[in-house]
């Protein structure tokens, strides 16, 4: 049912692009919220808490001066994290241009940092980084790719391109750390409440179909309050992909969902310092809502290490 004839094109419109294209529209036109913003909707535990997750994953996988590029870098919302690493130099490239132009300004609004840093639009799965960094030959010491890498799960060749690209410019001894839907959780929870769409009052999943579960392209639309609306995501079939990123020379060292996650690095005074210092939780939002604690168990944290 279309409403009138400008509504029919947009729709017409999205139905023409590529998943992809898609993608970067989804993320070109969300708005941006501001700290401020960020800091009073109904995610704002979950958002902080998956800060937490990704400022604790970056400091225990760099060391002082290293090279990063990051893939999927949005619009920088992890410079910060960076930063406070004490990291020598970044790349951050993202398919969608209006999230790495916001970046770039991110970065430059950025009070003498002690990085220095460079963004590129490009899909980082359907095309090499070669077309793009400079030098072709660029490596980094550590790939980044928090809360993205599932978007490259539409096909095998794309895991594949993606693979090459973060092989090719990843140092020796080099990490590969991301945060990714875990797809054992997602299935469980599909079959455990016997429907293809379950969810809360912070995120929704809508499967398409249940069975047959396939390595590539399996689909779900994921939604979560201010961040995400319907976006298609594709399940990451985490053995397959332990077993094709080896023949690209990496091996996974760490795997661990984030309701794990915390309770083996909270023990550490460090990082509970840090849940008080980015404000997972302040005296006006004392814990994190049971609802948000089920939409943080959906995540993992991974790393690679390159032979
Ligand atoms: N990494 C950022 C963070 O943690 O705040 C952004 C995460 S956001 C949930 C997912 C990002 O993946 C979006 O910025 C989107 O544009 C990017 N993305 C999706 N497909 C991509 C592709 N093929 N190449 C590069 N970036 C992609």
């Amino acid at each position: 049912l279309r409403a009138n004839n400008s509504e029919a094109v947009a729709y017409d419109t999205v139905q023409s692009l590529s998943k992809a294209e898609q993608v970067a529209q989804h993320y070109n036109t969300r708005r941006e919220l501001g700290v401020e913003g960020r800091m009073h909707t109904k995610i704002t535990g979950l958002r902080t808490f998956n800060n937490w997750v990704k400022t604790v994953l970056i400091n225990e996988n760099t060391t002082p001066g290293c090279k990063v590029l990051d893939l999927g870098c949005g619009k920088g919302g992890d410079l910060r994290k960076w930063a406070y690493a004490r990291i020598g130099e970044y790349v951050g490239m993202d398919i969608a241009q209006v999230s790495v132009l916001q970046a770039e300004n991110r970065y430059k609004e950025m009070r003498s940092p002690s990085f220095s840093a460079s963004f590129f639009a490009q899909d980082c799965y359907g095309e090499p980084l070669e077309k793009t960094i400079r030098p072709p030959n660029y490596q980094a010491d550590i790939v980044s790719a928090q809360f993205c890498l599932h978007y490259a799960f539409e096909s095998e060749a794309k895991v594949k391109q993606m693979l090459h690209n973060v092989s090719s410019h990843l140092r020796s001894g080099g990490k590969f750390i991301f945060t990714v839907p875990d797809a054992n959780w997602l299935v469980k929870m599909m079959r455990t409440k016997n429907s293809e769409t379950f969810g809360n009052s912070v995120y929704q999943v809508k499967f398409a179909q249940r069975e047959p579960i396939t390595c590539y392209g399996f689909a779900y639309d994921f939604t979560l309050d201010e961040a995400v609306e319907d976006c298609t995501e594709y399940l990451v079939h985490m053995p397959s992909f332990v077993s094709l990123a080896e023949t690209y020379g990496l091996k996974l060292v760490y795997k661990q969902g984030f309701h794990h996650f915390y309770g083996e690095k909270i023990t550490v005074k460090k990082n509970l310092d840090l849940i008080f210092k980015m404000r997972v939780v302040d005296e006006t939002r004392p814990e994190i809502s049971a609802h948000e604690w089920e939409a943080i168990g959906i995540y993992l944290a991974v790393v690679f290490e390159k032979e």
